[in-house]
């Protein structure tokens, strides 16, 4: 067994742990990720002008750390001028800017409009609370808002807010809601309101951008900054302080070996850095069980159409009346009107209780069942798909149950100083999001800078800077 040591080692190259990683680039730093390549569920394919994209792919704007990071990375992110509030219902596809109107756009009796017209102003006004007790505070300690946050509406299920309105409607707000990989029953009301608070952010629309090329791009240029600092193919098994250090046994291929760390970062699932840390603190063990993790299954395709394609003014389209839930246009941001190149690129997914029936098919039974479906909204997509993938998100989207206990034991732990196990991902929020992650994953890198920084004091009298 070969023994490192190192300053700091970040476990997970995802979002969280290559944000941690990049502030803290500056020292001895090794980041351990067990698949082959930096990203974790941002995952895209270059493809000429397009690219595939696999996984997370809206990108937070101006203001938003993950957006600084972009900029510091050098990477060019593009607004997309695509509807993202298209809805495809009883196999017709219907685009509104503004979804207040679908009460009066959609074939629908006079009932369902009702239930969709009341649903939808419980909702909105449930919304604009969310905005209200989302907005950072003049002086608050980051912590506090998230608090606040993760403490609204946590007591009562999506459903309970949203009510038993007749089908055709409530197939609406699940399908919406899938996108947080769970059910309506299974995610708290608070959970549900954010995923709407993210859509309908109101005035000028820079909270959804795209990475050009794709969001692989920030694993590439993360790959390229941190070059052999990373260890790809990596399994961490465990995280163990002692006297000397902190231990960390890893895997690769075969072979086992061991670094020993002054600090770590564990940037994975909650659940993992549960069983991959030794003597957590008890309670901060039984909050790492509250975040839970739901199911996508996707399908990219690229297309090689000569011309435009209906759903070219189209970003991201709900369809309630599909087997998936949700259909993207990832073409949308680089076919600007007057440059509409031939072919394109697609994605769609179906996440929650779907998703969990989809496992059990093949590739090609999903392929075979997804392209049907578009087919039946896209008659002239026919013949067109030239590439399609399916991708198995098994743990996609994290969010969070009623009922469980609280998650505050872990916002608590990770702003105490002096701890040389750190965590980091975006289950430190309600709804799992690139911007909780990369956030979570600078707040910890800064944690170990102020820890590091306290060490030497103590031990030499004054402050080394960072
Ligand atoms: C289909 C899909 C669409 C999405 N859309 C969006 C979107 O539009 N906007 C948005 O903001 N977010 C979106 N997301 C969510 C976003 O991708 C995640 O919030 C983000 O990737 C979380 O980052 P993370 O670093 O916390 O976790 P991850 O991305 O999961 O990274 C964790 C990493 O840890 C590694 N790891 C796990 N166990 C070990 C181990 N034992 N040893 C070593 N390494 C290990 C994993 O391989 C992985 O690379 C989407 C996700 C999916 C799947």
């Amino acid at each position: 067994m070969t023994t490192l040591r190192k300053d700091v080692v970040v476990v997970g190259g995802g979002p969280s742990g290559l944000s941690a990683a990049w502030q803290l680039r500056h020292l001895d730093i090794l980041v351990l990720e067990q698949r082959d390549r930096l990203g974790g569920r941002l995952k895209s394919s270059p493809r000429g002008d397009y690219w595939l994209n696999y996984g997370g792919h809206l990108f937070p704007g101006a203001g938003s750390n993950m957006h600084d990071l972009t900029q510091q990375l050098g990477l060019e992110v593009i607004e997309i001028p695509g509807l993202k509030t298209a809805m495809s219902f009883a196999g017709k596809v219907y685009k509104s800017k503004r979804v207040e109107a679908y009460p009066f756009l959609l074939p629908m009796t006079l009932r369902e409009r009702f239930d969709l017209v009341k649903v939808g102003t419980t909702l909105m006004a449930t919304v604009a609370r969310w905005q209200r007790v989302a907005k950072e505070r003049p002086g608050e300690r980051p912590s506090a808002r998230r608090e606040r946050i993760a403490a609204f509406r946590a007591g009562e299920t999506f459903r309970d807010l949203l009510g038993r309105p007749s089908r055709r409607v409530d197939e609406i707000f699940q399908s919406a809601a899938r996108r947080a990989a769970a059910e309506p029953e299974q995610q708290s009301a608070g959970v549900g309101v954010a995923l709407f608070g993210a859509v309908w952010s109101g005035k000028k629309d820079n909270t959804a951008l795209n990475l050009h090329g794709g969001s692989g791009m920030f694993a590439a240029a993360m790959a390229r900054e941190l070059g052999d600092r990373v260890q790809l193919g990596a399994t961490v098994t465990l995280v163990e302080e002692t006297a000397d250090g902190v231990h960390v046994v890893y895997r690769v291929g075969d072979a086992e070996h061991e670094v020993l760390a002054d600090q770590v970062v564990v940037a994975v699932p909650a659940h993992f850095a549960r069983t991959m840390v030794r003597d957590i603190p008890a309670d901060v063990d039984e909050a790492l069980r509250v975040p839970q993790y739901g199911s996508w299954v996707g399908m990219t395709m690229l297309t090689d159409e000569p011309g435009p394609m209906p759903y070219d003014d189209i970003y991201a389209m709900t369809t309630p009346d599909r087997t998936f839930d949700m259909f993207f246009n990832h073409a949308n941001p680089v076919q600007g009107p007057g440059r509409r190149a031939p072919g394109g690129s697609l994605m769609c997914y179906a996440g929650g209780a779907t998703a969990t029936r989809l496992l059990q098919l093949s590739d090609e039974e999903i392929t075979e069942l997804y392209q049907r479906e578009i087919f039946e909204l896209f008659p002239a997509l026919r013949g067109h798909i030239v590439e399609s993938h399916i991708q198995r998100w098994t743990i996609g989207g994290t969010y969070r149950s009623v009922g469980d206990a609280s998650f505050e034991p872990v916002l608590r732990y990770a702003a105490e100083p002096a701890h040389r196990i750190r965590f980091a991902g975006d289950y430190f929020a309600p709804l799992g999001q690139m911007e909780v992650a990369v956030t979570a994953g600078k707040d910890a890198a800064e944690a170990v800078i102020r820890d590091r920084a306290g060490a030497h004091q103590r031990r030499f009298g004054s402050v080394k800077p960072r």
